[in-house]
């Protein structure tokens, strides 16, 4: 049986815990260094667990010059984030945002801008960005029980994950930028995410 990452502490990353036996062949992995890394490796087939940073896009959605937020539901009640998801297979950046916006909101995208690529380091991603002006009625998905719509100069973005697009969002606009701070509890849940007001 191959053995479990040990559990690490807050801030550093976590990744790794969700491959224990090869996906390919079925052996347990074993660790060893590969490429100058620790990695999970299967002796039987040599399949690697490479663990890159998977890639998530966010959308600061803007509904005639306000914000568009939504809340999943999962997350406490106060907490609005942008929209987010991941790529398919095949998809462009562009063509994944618009697709996510479509299925989450119903929105359709009327011009598209990249505001930044940052790093999510905790949750082994790495965020792709984009400010999208949108048209059309919203109508959220199963997954969002709530939306928002918030003047640019009330977003309040958390520090890390999409938080760091919508303070540069802001900043480019000359909003002035005030951060929130979440309890930890919250953060587990809804980073990568920003809060609205
Ligand atoms: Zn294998």
């Amino acid at each position: 049986m191959g053995a479990r990452a040990p559990l690490k502490t807050p801030g550093e990353i976590v990744t790794d815990y969700s491959y224990r036996f090869c996906p390919s062949c079925g052996h347990g992995l074993e660790g060893h260094e590969r490429a100058g890394q620790q990695r999970r490796i299967c002796p039987s087939c040599e399949w690697v667990h490479w663990d890159n940073p998977l890639p998530v896009l966010a959308g600061l959605i803007e509904i005639e010059g306000q914000i568009l937020l939504a809340r999943n539901a999962s997350w406490p009640e106060k907490m609005f984030a942008l929209i987010t998801g991941f790529m398919e297979r095949g998809e462009s950046p562009e063509a994944g945002m618009a697709r996510e916006l479509k299925e989450e909101t119903n929105l359709d995208v009327v011009r598209m801008g990249l505001i930044g690529v940052y790093e999510f380091t905790r949750k082994n991603e790495v965020i792709i960005a984009y400010h999208v002006e949108a048209t059309g009625q919203v109508q959220l998905s199963e997954e969002l029980v709530e939306y928002r719509l918030v003047a640019p100069h009330r977003l309040r973005p958390w520090r890390q994950g999409t938080g760091q697009a919508m303070a540069d969002w802001m900043r480019a606009r000359q909003l002035p930028v005030e951060f929130i701070d979440l309890p930890s509890s919250v953060r587990q849940m809804v980073e990568p995410a920003a809060s609205g007001e």
